[in-house]
Parts: C-alpha cells; structure tokens; sequence
C-alpha cells in the first residue's frame, strides 16, 4: 500500500477505491490529527522510553487518560499499547485457574487468547444468544465469572445483547467485560458506543475496552472503569506492566482526535447513513447481508456481504479489484465455514458517488458470476 489513507488509496501503481479500513470517521489523515502529532514530536521526541510505570508515563499520557475517562463517563482509563494487549491483560488479571469465563462465539479472537492465557475454564454461546449463557450461569459459581462481548461484532457488524448480558451479569453477580472497537466513536447520541447507545452505566458494564486505532485513527487502547479496577489492572495486567508505553506524541494526536469525534457529531451521522444506504441497497439486489436488529436500530460501517465458499469471496474480491475497488475478503478461520464473505466498511471521508459506485460494480460482478464462465 502506497498510500493506504482516505478512501481512495494506492497499491503500486493501481489506484482503488476502498471499504477496507476501520478509520470509520475519517480522522486518521486529518490535518488537526497529524498536527497535533507533529507538535508532540517536538516536545517529547519519538518514544516513551520505557514502561508506563517506570518513566515511561507523559503528561500527554496522563491528559489522553483524563480525556478518554471524561468521553466515556467513567472514573478513570487506563492506556495499553493495543486493542490485543488490552483484552490479554484485562482477563489474566482478573481471571485464572478455577474461575470461569463466558464469551459470545463472535468474539474477536484477542479476548479468546487472552482467556485461554487466563488458564480459566472457558464456555462460548451462540452468537447473540443469551438463553444458554443463563442456564450456565443458574450452576452454583466455582470461582471469579466473567462475562466478555463484543460490543459490535468486528465481521458480522451487529450489535450484542448487552442489556440482557448486563442483567444476567448483576444477578450473577460475574464480572462483564465489553470490547468496543467498532461502538466507540460511531454509535450513540455522542459517540459513546454500544453502552451509549442502550443506555448502560459503569455499574451496569463494570469493564469497558476500546481500541484508538479504528474509529479515532491513532493507534492503541484504553480500558475505562472504577478506580479500584483501573489499580488491579495497573498491579497485575502484565501487558501493561512489561511493555514499552506508546510515544506521548501519538497520546497527544489521539486526544486531537478524540475531540474532533466529539465535536463534529455529522461524521458518525454520515458514515451510519452510508451503511444503512449500502445495507439496503445490497439486500434490494438480491445479495446476502446480515442487518442487525430492529430495522430503526444503528446500522454500523461493518457490512458483511456473504457469498459462501472461500473460493467466492476471494474471486467477488479479485472482481471488484480488476474494476478499481479494494474490499477485502475474509475467510475461515477468520469466519465459520460457508460463511466466507467480503468485508465492506464505510467512513465518513466516502462520498455519495463512491457508493454509487460501488454498488454498480457489486450488481454488474454479481451478475458475471451468476452467468458463469464464457461458454
Ligand atoms: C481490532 C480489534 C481489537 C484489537 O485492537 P488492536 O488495537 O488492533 O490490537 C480487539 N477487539 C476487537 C473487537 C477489534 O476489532
């Protein structure tokens, strides 16, 4: 990728039009982004140093903390170097051998390994389906439980069921670890994410992650919640305590970020208006998405176009790329099998025309396909 920004990127001479990056607001080239970068380079030069706890931790660490406690209405955050080290430290520090932890079948695949670093007994539900995960959790508790979700699921682009994860959470009485990587930013009154948007408070979603690098366009992770959980973590999540903190430079560009995600509300607006659009359209074409929930819900820039067998998703992708466009495919193990698809995402830096299109050339390679080859 020559130039891998903004919805019109380059991959050696080739230009393409993309629904491939999570930059869902558009912010990771924005000017007041790399600006913000460029002038904590010069106060703070190109790395930390060292780990957060030895002399690694800025002011500019310290404020994006504050700003990102502030964003999402909790007592404090706490920062981790990525979105995978975030969900690996959370649950060895809170879990190991002889506790037992819950988890969507969706889930990203970070909160799987960070599970099975844990040592703890582990049990996945259907997707979305909280009706075993009570019978589970009516057993008599062996240990510490957790209960972790997605709170937008990365391929699938629906939302989970957080009110009824939360409610079976509280009575019994497990922890419930929400990852938001693809909520932060998009959905919600103010960007607040999943919890926002169904109205769920610290107590309500004790441990809430979120990742820097999809919809703020930076890079990195933060865990929010109480001060005595933020103190555990600091403690004992070890992909915290033993890894170089981020430069402070990129702590100051994410703040700049941060702010413009919540002061220009048009961008999520525009880029959930794009996906329902693209949702809609795909399905009057006669092709396969999934749409999540109540047709009035959020409809999130994820929006998976299923074609079946691995060997489709990757000649629908070759299609699209012969006519200009980069939409990845995604494959097993990534996805179950038979449920291969190509992954469109959308950002607010697209425009009414690029969609236009892009649902032309999904109508013209679906039609080449269902023709078959040339006789
Ligand atoms: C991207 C992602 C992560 C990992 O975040 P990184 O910062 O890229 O390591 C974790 N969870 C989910 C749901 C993600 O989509």
């Amino acid at each position: 990728m020559e130039r891998l920004q903004g919805p019109r990127v380059r991959i050696a001479d080739q230009e393409l039009l993309a629904f491939a990056s999570n930059d869902y607001l558009g912010l990771a080239d924005h000017p007041a982004v790399v600006e913000a970068f460029h002038r904590g380079l010069d106060r703070y030069g190109a790395g930390s140093g060292s780990a957060h706890l030895l002399s690694g931790h800025s002011p500019a660490h310290q404020a994006l903390e504050e700003a990102l406690a502030d964003f999402t209405g909790r007592p404090r955050a706490l920062l981790f170097s990525t979105g995978y080290m975030a969900n690996l430290g959370v649950i060895t520090s809170l879990c190991g051998r002889g506790d037992e932890i819950f988890q969507d079948r969706l889930n990203h695949a970070s909160l799987l390994d960070g599970t099975r670093l844990a040592g703890a007994r582990f049990r996945r539900y259907p997707h979305g389906d909280t009706s075993l995960l009570q019978r589970w959790l009516a057993e008599p508790a062996r240990g510490e439980r957790l209960i972790v979700s997605d709170g937008v699921f990365s391929m699938d682009g629906d939302l989970a069921p957080l009110p009824a994860l939360a409610a079976l959470a509280r009575e019994a009485g497990a922890w419930l670890l929400v990852d938001d990587a693809h909520g932060l930013g998009v959905l919600g009154a103010s960007g607040g994410g999943t919890l926002e948007h169904f109205g769920l408070d610290t107590q309500a979603v004790p441990i809430l992650m979120g990742t820097l690098g999809k919809a703020f366009g930076t890079f990195g992770a933060f865990v929010a919640g109480e001060d005595e959980l933020i103190k555990t973590l600091m403690q004992s999540a070890r992909s915290y305590l033993y890894t170089t903190a981020p430069p402070p430079a990129l702590a100051e560009a994410t703040r700049a970020a941060l702010a413009l995600s919540r002061a220009e509300p048009w961008r999520r607006q525009r880029v959930l208006a794009l996906a329902a659009r693209v949702r809609c359209e795909i399905t009057a074409l006669g092709l396969l998405t999934l749409i999540p929930g109540p047709e009035t819900g959020p409809q999130p820039p994820i929006v998976p176009l299923l074609v079946g067998g691995a060997n489709a998703a990757l000649e629908w992708s070759q299609r699209l790329e012969t006519r200009g466009f980069l939409v990845p495919p995604v494959r097993p193990p990534t996805v179950p099998e038979g449920r291969s698809r190509l992954r469109i995402t959308l950002s607010a830096a697209h425009d009414d025309a690029d969609i236009d299109r892009l649902l032309t050339a999904l109508a013209e390679v679906a039609w080449e396909i269902q023709r078959g080859p040339p006789a």
